[in-house]
């Protein structure tokens, strides 16, 4: 009876539900961390509507207590609204020019950003003008003109006595004749939202096609950000917005606010005032130093990481079952991508046991880096196999490696590695299956 009764607690905990309570509860906590993190008011309501109305109800994962659950969502939520990947600027197609527009208050960083982003234009083969448009602060055309220097990139000025929608225009046609593939205008700020300010931007646009329209926003704006960035958006219109001095210590809960209120991606982030400190922008790197709740996330990971564990035992199974071909290895790898690594696998192979999952975490991050770089040729030249070669592997003739080579741009030296590597990754699977030894094993990839 005792065990009947047993199983019947195991199932309660199994089912259960996120109540009312429970939400609130919880929630309570969370939002004392959004509004500590400086999200506004009025994006913290509804947030936390939102993430009720989802939570009320809900499973609790196993492994979690109500309170994380409901942190869970919250920062799924987060990263949801933060545009769940990466989004980059989207240039114009061929040669075609691709008009950046800086915009935002003074000080937010428009000029080092602009001259950022065209270092990192630099690098991705592309040409860029950078255009002295802020001919109101006295020093901020030599501001730009020492920044592009840094970063080998002509500026384009006509001084302090040009409008700045003729300069923008002029700019555009000196651009035509000099191949630059991007022009990135510089505009002036104020201290505060005016009318000024938006018109001018507003008549360079009537003037010139602008193509992205970026906010640049000072990350300690705090409450006022979503001020800030609504007046901007329906005043002139935003593509895009660059959240900067994220290397100060806020939790950047303007990058939130400022997602909410217009729906713009947020293109990068500025990380410091060295002209290299612009980088990608991560949603979930975002959520979580917004939420500021890393101990709990990490808890849910590691409940994650159980889940899966199920999963990568499952896969183990069929590894030794099947007879290992290129196309089973193609699957493993794709698994193993969705599980985070190739640790849990492996790991789970007996012989191994948790000594290899431990080892798998001594690899540096280089050589894990290097370790997933190799995976991502070895996949190449198996795309590059007919699917008769990828069952049988022994059909490899020099001719048909020759071929394989030349489809996944690589050589035949590498081909022949990666066959033997795969050959020593087959008897090992057997010999693991068959209860092997352990240790002295290296990883074929
Ligand atoms: P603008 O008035 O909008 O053109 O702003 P500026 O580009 O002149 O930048 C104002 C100040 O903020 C400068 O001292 C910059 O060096 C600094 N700055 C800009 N971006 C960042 C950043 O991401 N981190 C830090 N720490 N400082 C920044
Ligand atoms: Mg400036």
């Amino acid at each position: 009876l005792s065990e009947k009764l047993q199983n019947v607690f195991k199932n309660l905990k199994r089912k259960g539900r996120l109540t009312e309570a429970d939400v609130k509860e919880a929630l309570k906590e969370i939002k004392r961390a959004l509004l500590a993190a400086d999200v506004s008011f009025k994006v913290v309501r509804n947030f936390i509507k939102t993430v009720e109305e989802r939570s009320v109800g809900a499973d609790v994962m196993n492994g979690l207590n109500p309170g994380q659950m409901v942190v869970k969502i919250v920062n799924e939520e987060l990263v949801n609204l933060m545009g769940s990947e990466t989004t980059e600027i989207q240039f114009q197609p061929g040669k075609a020019i691709t008009v950046i527009m800086m915009a935002g208050l003074q000080g937010a960083g428009k000029t080092t950003t602009a001259a950022k982003l065209a270092g990192i234009f630099t690098k991705k083969g592309k040409k860029p003008l950078l255009v002295a448009g802020d001919i109101y602060r006295p020093a901020a055309i030599k501001q730009l003109e020492v920044n592009a220097e840094k970063q080998g990139v002509e500026v384009f000025s006509m001084g302090d006595q040009v409008k700045p929608p003729e300069i923008a225009k002029a700019a555009l046609e000196y651009a035509n004749k000099n191949n630059n593939d991007v022009v990135i205008l510089d505009t002036a700020g104020r201290l505060h939202i005016d009318e000024d300010m938006m018109s001018e931007l507003q008549e360079i646009k009537d003037t010139i096609t602008v193509h992205q329209t970026i906010l640049v926003i000072d990350a300690m704006t705090g409450q006022d950000a979503v001020n800030v960035a609504a007046e901007f958006n329906e005043k002139i219109g935003l593509d895009g917005v660059i959240v900067t001095k994220l290397d100060g210590d806020t939790r950047g809960g303007a990058a939130l606010s400022v997602k909410a209120v217009t729906g713009k991606p947020i293109l990068y982030v500025g990380m410091g005032e060295k002209l290299t400190d612009l980088e990608q922008f991560y949603p979930e790197r975002m959520a979580s130093r917004i939420l500021g709740m890393g101990d709990v996330l990490s808890l849910i990971e590691k409940a994650e990481a159980d889940i899966d564990e199920e999963k990568a035992k499952e896969m183990s199974k069929k590894l030794k079952k099947a007879q290992f071909d290129f196309d089973d290895f193609l699957e493993s790898t794709k698994q193993m991508k969705n599980m985070g690594g190739l640790g849990s696998i492996m790991g789970m192979l007996p012989g191994l046991g948790g000594g290899m999952a431990k080892g798998m975490k001594n690899l540096s991050e280089d050589e894990t880096d290097q370790a997933e770089k190799n995976m991502g040729r070895m996949e190449a030249m198996i795309y590059s196999m007919t699917p008769e070669e990828r069952r049988n592997p022994d059909l490899l003739n020099p001719s048909r490696k020759h071929r394989i080579a030349k489809g996944a741009g690589v050589d035949i030296a590498e081909v022949n590695r990666m066959v033997k590597q795969f050959n020593e990754m087959k008897k090992m699977m057997k010999t693991m299956t068959k209860g092997g030894k352990r240790g002295g094993f290296k990883l074929p990839f």
